[in-house]
């Protein structure tokens, strides 16, 4: 599912640098993710990097967006279709695995 940033952000734009596809920016009352974009961070990153940088814990799984993790790095290549992700790639859905 694609990361959401809900009503706790106070705008403190720590998210959008840490965000691999830049799927972050900066909206009318406060920071938004494009679902388009998000891969959860799936082939860069174990954790969802918004979420860790969140102070407020904002960022969350949005759960109208539930995929699976063909389909995020699915995405992430579509993104970055110059980088070779392998088939190790980062992702939550092995961190600690
Ligand atoms: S979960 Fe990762 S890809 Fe999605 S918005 Fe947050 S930092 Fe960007
Ligand atoms: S890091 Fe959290 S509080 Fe800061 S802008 Fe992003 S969502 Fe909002």
């Amino acid at each position: 599912m694609a990361t959401l940033i809900v009503d706790d952000c106070i705008n403190c734009g720590a998210c959008e640098p840490a965000c691999p596809n830049q799927a972050i920016k900066a909206g009318e009352a406060m920071f938004v993710i494009d679902p388009r974009r998000c891969t959860e961070c799936v082939g860069f990153y174990e954790r969802e990097q918004c979420a860790s940088v969140c102070p407020t814990d904002a960022c969350l799984p949005d759960p109208d967006r539930v995929e699976e993790e063909p389909v995020l790095i699915g995405r992430a290549r579509r993104l970055h279709p110059k980088k070779d992700f392998g088939v190790q790639f980062p992702s939550r859905f092995r961190a600690g695995s």
